[in-house]
């Protein structure tokens, strides 16, 4: 290391990167390592055939925090797109998230009274009652049988890999449940994807003449060396990696993605179909140019499948799996953390949280007012 640095940060994605910007402004010389060959993490979208693809899943911008908003807007322009992803249940296409349309579609309800009242009679039968002990109670609870065996059983099943029986309850809350005809996935009052893609948002906060980036690097081959050599490390790699895994493995879901790119203009005439079978091996289709409102090339279009997968050593971790045990196994690690004075633990794998894009910026600033305001 011939410079001298601040900071290293471990990870180019949203946390590191918004950490490595900030830190920068302030005046601090900034390392930031990525074991893969690209910058921005799980947001990185790449262009194929004049459109963005977005390589590690569908990423759709979207919050209530006018800060954040503000904070996102000055590395993007985003444009108007709407979450409104359909569900096809053998065939059956239903909308989402769970309103008006979707309750009229399944019983040929008109009002929401008579919905309300549907739902209640198959809660009743279902004899669920007080606080939800797991997603199955918690589903039923909100939105009734019908609508939890075709449209949240298989396809929570088959992401998650365990029974929904024995998944935590809030997963199931992150979808809006609504007396209205409105298929709008989020109830943030900002939403849209960066027109350009995300990737360009990471590129434009390590882009400062403090910050130093180096890819295909691995913290784990030189982590003593990284230790050692830097006054401060913000982490946002597993945090049970980190410590070597000495109190158990924390547990992660992986994914698998199938792209493709077919000769058609319009493959399924939605941004994201959801196939809420236990049957069908992948969750969802995304087809790519309908984020972007008819851009593209108008004879084919580009669509991913999303497989769940197992996660072992070595598999991509994308999602933490925040049930009881993991949560308690993590808080433990977490007391680890709080013994090494010098590491900071960010982001969705640092924290062990659930995070979506626009929490992982929240925290990151939170993050740094914390480092540089103390
Ligand atoms: P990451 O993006 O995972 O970045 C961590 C980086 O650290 C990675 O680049 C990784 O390679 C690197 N790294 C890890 N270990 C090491 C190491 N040892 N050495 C060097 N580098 C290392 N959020 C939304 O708001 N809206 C959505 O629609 C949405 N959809 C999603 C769909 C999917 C399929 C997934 C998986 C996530 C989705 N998210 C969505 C969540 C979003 O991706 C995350 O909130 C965000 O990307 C997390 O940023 P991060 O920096 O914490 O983590
Ligand atoms: N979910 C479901 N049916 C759907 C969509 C979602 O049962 O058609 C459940 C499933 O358990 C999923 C959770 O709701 O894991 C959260 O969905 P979200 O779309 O927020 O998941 P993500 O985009 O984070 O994978």
């Amino acid at each position: 290391m011939d410079k001298q640095y601040d900071y290293l940060v471990v990870g180019a994605g949203l946390f590191g990167a918004v950490f490595a910007h900030e830190a920068a402004l302030r005046g601090k010389r900034v390392k930031v390592i990525e074991k893969r060959a690209h910058v921005a993490g799980n947001i990185y979208t790449k262009e194929v055939a004049g459109i963005q693809v977005h390589q590690y899943g569908a990423h759709i911008f979207h919050t209530s925090d006018r800060e954040v908003w503000n904070y996102v807007n000055q590395f993007a322009e985003f444009n108007r797109y709407t979450n409104s992803p359909v569900a096809n249940y053998h065939g059956h296409m239903y909308n989402l998230p769970f309103n008006m349309n979707t309750f009229s579609e399944l019983w040929g309800v008109r009002t929401p009274a008579e919905a309300a009242a549907k739902i209640a009679e198959q809660k009743a039968a279902a004899k669920v009652s007080g606080q939800p002990r797991n997603l199955e109670e918690q589903a039923i609870a909100l939105i009734g049988t019908d609508i939890y065996h075709k449209l949240i059983k298989g396809y929570t099943e088959k992401q998650w890999g365990q029974k929904a029986t024995e998944l935590p309850a809030f997963i199931i809350r992150r979808l809006p449940v609504r007396y209205t005809y409105d298929n709008n996935y989020f109830n943030d009052t900002y939403q849209g994807i960066p027109i350009g893609g995300y990737t360009q948002i990471v590129e434009k906060m390590l882009a400062h003449p403090e910050i130093d980036v180096e890819t295909n690097t691995d913290f784990f081959a030189n982590k003593a060396h990284y230790l050692n050599a830097y006054p401060r490390v913000v982490f946002t790699g597993m945090i049970d990696q980190f410590f070597n895994y000495q109190l158990g493995e924390l547990a992660y879901r992986s994914l698998r993605f199938e792209t493709e790119t077919l000769p058609v203009g319009n493959y399924q005439g939605n941004a994201v179909i959801n196939y809420t079978d236990a049957e069908t091996p992948y969750t969802r289709i995304i087809e790519h140019k309908h984020f972007e409102f008819g851009k593209g090339d108008p004879e084919q279009t580009v669509i991913t499948r999303e497989y769940p997968a197992n996660w072992q050593r070595g598999d991509e971790p994308y999602y933490p799996v925040n049930n009881q045990t993991n949560n308690s196994l993590y808080k433990q690690y977490a007391k680890l953390a709080a013994q090494e004075p010098n590491v900071i633990f960010g982001g969705r794998l640092g924290q062990y949280r659930y995070y979506d894009m626009h929490q992982v910026i929240h925290a990151a600033l939170v993050t740094v007012a914390t480092e540089f305001d103390k």
